[in-house]
């Protein structure tokens, strides 16, 4: 078994479709930023490769670092039922880490806000993350909030 590595445009139309997309965009536009998809995304072909990979344990379903999301395989996260969201989330890492420089914590509380995600759903540091962060801000001060952490133009160049 070989990893698999493809776009984030081809993972789109070929596993997610234009529901994905749309949801995407509507976060991205509530957030005031452009929906990057310029990501690279490496499917593991076992849980072992991606625990190698990653230095993750099997109760997170991918990870984005610098581009790429590194992801278990897909038909895992499929039968979690867990597929899109996941996707969803990494992706909004890459936009997230792409126009602001927000701390960790509340990059994390944002995602996990924006996607609906309930405390009791997750744990360690994710479900802290969320908490600290709904304890902060509420769901539509969000645009507000990142707008403190906006990088400038001059930075893209
Ligand atoms: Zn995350």
């Amino acid at each position: 078994m070989t990893p698999r590595i493809l776009s984030m445009t081809d993972l789109i139309s070929l596993e997610v479709g234009q529901d994905f997309l749309d949801r995407f965009e509507r976060i991205c536009e509530f957030l005031g930023v452009e929906p990057d998809l310029n990501v690279t995304v490496f499917e593991c072909s076992s849980l072992e490769e991606f625990n190698q990979m990653t230095g993750m344990g099997y109760h997170i379903g991918a990870v984005y670092v610098n581009g790429v999301v590194y992801t278990q395989p897909f038909a895992i996260l499929k039968k979690k039922e867990c597929f899109e969201d996941i996707i969803l989330h990494e992706l909004l890492h890459h936009v997230l880490q792409l126009n602001f420089h927000l701390p960790h914590w509340a990059e994390e509380g944002i995602i996990l806000t924006l996607l609906g995600t309930k405390p009791e759903e997750i744990f360690g540091y994710h479900r802290e993350c969320l908490l600290r962060f709904s304890e902060e801000v509420t769901y539509e001060e969000i645009p507000h909030f990142v707008d403190r952490y906006r990088r400038s133009h001059l930075e893209h160049r």
